[in-house]
């Protein structure tokens, strides 16, 4: 359906991500094989490998493929796990997600972005395992809830305590957190009833909207 491209990923993974310290091999092979210009509308595809985040409409972005990557590394996926990502927007990052882990639940707030995740998927064929459901993602996904790992693609005020609350233990959660221009990718662990977290990077976000986003 897409003309090969294997050669700008396989370039992209070695040029953004391996070389700024992406090591799970996992994360690179899914990267170099999961075609991202499936993701982008049509009139952006020549910036599908470029080194920065891309426009989707509805004023969202899809994210730079570096933070795509060091995101899905932080949650340390084997395969069994079952994930929920908050901000499906193209659904590129819930696709790599998918390649990682048993199943991804990915929620976004703007039903025709959700539409847009869904119809990708399909036709990138990376569906099987990924449900996108309309809806706030402040609030988690009750239904499918504990999840092993949530990663959170939109900037938070503070850390939504539903996302908490829907964690296993042990649990991972990625979440950039902090004011609207600048915020801190902070990866947390829940681990024997205890929450530890730490700041990954500085980052900037669009926001998180809904209950406990910004209103
Ligand atoms: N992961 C995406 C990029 C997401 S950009 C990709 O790979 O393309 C962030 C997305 O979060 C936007 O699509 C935005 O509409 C969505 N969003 C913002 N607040 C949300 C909320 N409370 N619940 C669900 N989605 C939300």
């Amino acid at each position: 359906m897409f003309p090969d491209r294997q050669a700008e990923r396989r370039e992209m993974v070695e040029a953004q991500l391996r070389r700024r310290g992406i090591r799970d091999e996992r994360v690179l092979r899914a990267m170099e094989q999961i075609p991202r210009e499936g993701f982008v509308p049509a009139e952006s595809r020549f910036l599908s490998y470029r080194d920065d985040p891309i426009h989707i409409g509805y004023a969202q972005t899809i994210s730079q493929p570096y933070m795509t990557a060091l995101m899905t590394e932080l949650l340390e996926l084997q395969g069994t796990e079952d994930v929920l990502e908050v901000g499906a927007g193209s659904g590129y990052h819930a696709a790599v997600l998918g390649a990682l882990a048993a199943t991804v639940v990915t929620m976004e707030l703007e039903p025709a972005l959700a539409r847009l995740a869904r119809e990708n998927l399909a036709r990138a064929g990376r569906d099987e395992n990924i449900l996108v459901v309309t809806g706030d993602g402040s609030l988690g996904y009750p239904k499918f809830a504990p999840y092993d790992a949530i990663s959170v693609a939109a900037g938070a005020p503070e850390i939504p305590a539903a996302l908490l609350d829907q964690l296993k233990d042990p649990g991972r959660l990625v979440i950039p957190v902090g004011p609207r221009a600048d915020q801190d990718l902070r990866v947390i662990w829940k681990r024997n009833g205890r929450i530890e977290s730490r700041s990954a990077t500085a980052c900037r976000f669009v926001p998180l909207r809904g209950e406990e986003g910004w209103r």
